[in-house]
Formats: C-alpha cells, sequence, structure tokens
C-alpha cells in the first residue's frame, strides 16, 4: 500500500499504478519492449541527423573542391598569361568586324601565327602601331580589350573619334581608320594586353562599375569575367549614355542581368528617343550621378571601377570622395589626358625644389623652346603641348612607350604607376613631372 501511495505521488494513471502492481511481469515486459523501441527511434533519428550531417560535409567539400578548381584554373590562365606574353608587336589578323552603332565597331582578333594567346585581366587593353595613310608615321594607339579572355582571340570596339565642334579639324585619325578603313582579313600590329586598371577575381568586396558612353568596353570584360567564373560578387553596374541609338552592347547588357542575380543593372538616358521606353531602353533618365548611386546603394562600402568622358569622371570620382570612399577604393581609366585629380600625395610634394621664379624650368632642347612647369598636376608631355613642342604619345598612361624621351640634365617623378620599360636617362613624358630644372631632347 506504501508503495501504491508512493507511485501516486508522482501521478501515474490508476490503471497504469493497477497493473504495475497486480501485473508486474507484464509490466516488466512492457517496460522492456518500450525501451526497446526507444532505443530503436533513438538509432533511427540518430542515422537521419548522421545522414544530414554527411550531406552537408559532402555539399561544403564539393564547394570546397569547385572553388579549389577555380582557383587552380586562374592560376594556369595567369601562367599561361606569362608563359605566351610577347614582347614588342605581333601580327593579328581581323577575323572579323560587326558594326554595334553607326560609329562604333568590334574587331575580332586572331593571332596571324596560330599560336596561343595569353590571358589576361578584365579592363586591360591592347596597343596597336597603325599605318594611316597620310600620317607619315605609323601612330601607336590604345583600345581596351572589351571581352573577357578567350582562348581563340581578343576583341577590341572602337568609337570613331569626332573633332571638336567647330573646330575644322578632322576626326580622329587611329579610330576613323579602324572604322572606315580596317577590314576582316587585314593584319595590325599589336602589343601585348596591358595596364593597371583590371579587376582582381580573387576578391571578393562588393563593386561599382560606373561607364559613360565608349568607356563601356572595360566594364562589359569585367562583368564577363565576372559572369564566366560564376560569381557571386555583388555588382552594381551603371552606365550612362545619350539614349538606345548610341547604347553600345545594349542587349548583352540586358542578358547580363537577367542571367546573373548578383548584376544590377542601371542604364541613364541623357536623351532618350520618343521611342524609348522607361524600364525597358533604360532606367533613369539623365546622367549617372552620384545622387542616384546614394539612392540605391545600401552604403558607400564598394570598390568602385569608372571608365568614361573627362568630365564625367571628375565629377563622380569628386563626389565619390565627398560620400567619404576612400581614394583607393575608386579605380579609373582616362581614355584620353587623365584629368582625374587624385588628392595630393604625400610623396607627390617631396623633392621639388622650386627655382626662385616659382616654377621650375624644362627647356626642350630639339625645339629650342623652354616652358615653366608650376607645381600643378600637369605632365611633361602636357607642358610640351602647351609649349609646341612635338612629342608622341599613344596611351597617354606610360604603358605604350611612345613618349620616351632622353633627358639631357635635370630629374624627374613619375606621378603614376608605368608599364613600359624607362631606360635610364630617359622617362615617359605623359607621366612624369620634374623635380629640378630639366632639360629634355625633344
Ligand atoms: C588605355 C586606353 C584605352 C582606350 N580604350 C578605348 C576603347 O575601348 N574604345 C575607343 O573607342 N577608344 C579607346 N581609347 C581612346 C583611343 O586610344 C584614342 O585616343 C581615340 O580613339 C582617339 O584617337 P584618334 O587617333 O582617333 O584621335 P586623334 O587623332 O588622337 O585626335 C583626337 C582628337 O583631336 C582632334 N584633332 C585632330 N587634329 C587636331 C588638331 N590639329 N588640333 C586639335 N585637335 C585635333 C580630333 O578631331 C579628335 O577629336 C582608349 C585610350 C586609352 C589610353
Amino acid at each position: 500500500m506504501e508503495r501504491v501511495r508512493h507511485l501516486q505521488i508522482y501521478h501515474m494513471p490508476a490503471k497504469l499504478v493497477n497493473l504495475i502492481v497486480g501485473h508486474p511481469a507484464t509490466a516488466a515486459g512492457l517496460l522492456i519492449v518500450g525501451g526497446l523501441s526507444l532505443q530503436v527511434c533513438l538509432l533511427v533519428l540518430g542515422g537521419i541527423f548522421r545522414l544530414f550531417a554527411e550531406r552537408k560535409r559532402a555539399s561544403l567539400e564539393g564547394l570546397r573542391l569547385e572553388l579549389e578548381i577555380k582557383r587552380a584554373e586562374r592560376q594556369i590562365r595567369s601562367a599561361a598569361e606569362t608563359s605566351s606574353a610577347w614582347n614588342g608587336y605581333r601580327k593579328f589578323s581581323v577575323a572579323k568586324k560587326v558594326a554595334e552603332t553607326g560609329d562604333t565597331f568590334s574587331f575580332y582578333l586572331k593571332p596571324h601565327d596560330g599560336k596561343p594567346l595569353p590571358a589576361f585581366k578584365p579592363g586591360q587593353y591592347l596597343t596597336f602601331q597603325l599605318n594611316v595613310p597620310g600620317e607619315g608615321k605609323p601612330i601607336v594607339r590604345c583600345y581596351s580589350l572589351s571581352d573577357c579572355a578567350r582562348p581563340s582571340h581578343y576583341r577590341v570596339t572602337v568609337k570613331r573619334c569626332p573633332p571638336p565642334e567647330k573646330s575644322g579639324h578632322p576626326p580622329g585619325a587611329g579610330s576613323s581608320y579602324f572604322c572606315d578603313h580596317v577590314k576582316e582579313g587585314d593584319i595590325l600590329d599589336v602589343k601585348a594586353p596591358n595596364g593597371h586598371f583590371y579587376l582582381d577575381l580573387e576578391q571578393e568586396r562588393p563593386l561599382v562599375l560606373i561607364s559613360g558612353g565608349v568607356g563601356v568596353t572595360p566594364m562589359i570584360a569585367m562583368a564577363n569575367a565576372l559572369a564566366e567564373t560564376g560569381s557571386a560578387r555583388e555588382t552594381w553596374f551603371f552606365h550612362g549614355t545619350r539614349n538606345s541609338g548610341d547604347h553600345l552592347f545594349k542587349s548583352h547588357m540586358a542578358s547580363l542581368a537577367a542571367e546573373n542575380k548578383n548584376v544590377r543593372m542601371h542604364v541613364c538616358h541623357s536623351k532618350p528617343l520618343a521611342g524609348d521606353v522607361s524600364g525597358r531602353d533604360y532606367q533613369h533618365e539623365g546622367r549617372v550621378t552620384v545622387e542616384l548611386l546614394k539612392q540605391l546603394l545600401p552604403s558607400s562600402n564598394y570598390e568602385y571601377f569608372l571608365c568614361g568622358p573627362g568630365p564625367f569622371m571628375e565629377s563622380i570620382t569628386e563626389d565619390l570622395r565627398s560620400w567619404g570612399v576612400s581614394d583607393q577604393h575608386v579605380h579609373f581609366e582616362a581614355f584620353g589626358p587623365a584629368s582625374v585629380k587624385r588628392a595630393a600625395s604625400p610623396e607627390a610634394k617631396v623633392g621639388v625644389t622650386f627655382a626662385p621664379f616659382g616654377g621650375l624650368e624644362v627647356t626642350f632642347a630639339k625645339s629650342g623652346q623652354k616652358a615653366v612647369w608650376q607645381g600643378e598636376g600637369r605632365s611633361l608631355l602636357e607642358l610640351a603641348e602647351e609649349a609646341r613642342v612635338k612629342i608622341d604619345a599613344g596611351c597617354r598612361a606610360g604603358n605604350c612607350g611612345s613618349c620616351l624621351v632622353a633627358i639631357k640634365s635635370g630629374k624627374v617623378a613619375y606621378i603614376g604607376k608605368h608599364g613600359a620599360d624607362a631606360e635610364e636617362g630617359s622617362c615617359l613624358a605623359c607621366i612624369c613631372r620634374p623635380v629640378t630644372a630639366l632639360v629634355l631632347d625633344a
């Protein structure tokens, strides 16, 4: 009785208490069956958990392997890039010429020697030496690679450079030659891909690509490279153009956005055509501005890549700086003379010994001209042009080597990074400034 009361204290149902007390053997049997069932249940559950954990581990392992394979592929590509790059000019034949818009053409180039093509970094460019009739000597021009690396060919996209309004000058020599004369089957002299403006595919930091007009070419190479490598990197692509008549790679950009969830495409039309439809042909009326970026981006914390006309880049870089974006996160390419001013770096001020008259005298010995460099951001090439001294120029970014000039006396400093070699006693005038009074062999 005492035991019954004890069990009831623990609120066991009366029937169960009676069963245990009245039929101990049955109760024991039930207990054993219950215990066994519990064990079976635990075993089954344990198995299911193990199976899930196993699957998760396998899928994580799969992901890790995939990443390893991609990294290995990139390493192989970059090894191939270095091993099959070439020095000087190599012959390429024009395999295909495609009209992108009325005044812009894409050229698909294959190596004439049939040997492998080095890969390149998306954003880099090719340097061409063109024999333009009437120019007297070959001219050197750079054009960005407008697609990511493909094993069979390179692609560049050239827009005819119109003369400045009411200037009476002829249109651009190199771009007109490409658009009007270069045809399929022609052979061109091309330097290996080069340039410091490129997207590092190993990085994961979210991106903002901003282009204006034909400045879209390196951005297409970058966006294509991201899509080809299956990157999930958050990417905002802002492109400014007048209207759909000028919109380069319009359908390709729409496919990029439709097929890659991580790519958010925003096209701005400054002068939409009557038939252009908002939401279909463009997302915003007006220009690409930092105001627009502020409305759309969750923060300013991105890596920015810019390419477009000078004033467009100047205003965007300036406004990004005001928004608190540091210069180290803003990368840009100028298709002409670089006009974007970086915040003055401490090194830029070091070592300049100004003459008593407040500037540094630069003497162009061959042409018998003199000019004074006042410490502003201009290069020696720009100074020479203002003094009407002819120095050849191609990329204006220190890569093509066209503006190499011998220094007869004095010292120079480099304003930016350069790809071309400048032997001792010479300098690349497009990215140099004087440090002392100078005498140049120009
Ligand atoms: C790294 C890099 C990448 C580039 N990528 C591309 C690209 O992908 N696509 C592209 O289309 N371009 C690109 N460019 C620009 C390209 O290299 C050329 O600068 C552009 O095509 C103009 O060259 P041009 O020979 O046609 O013009 P130029 O002959 O150099 O003439 C330039 C301008 O000067 C005017 N001009 C002519 N004669 C005179 C005169 N006597 N006085 C004053 N002005 C005159 C012309 O009308 C023209 O407006 C890139 C440039 C660089 C540096």
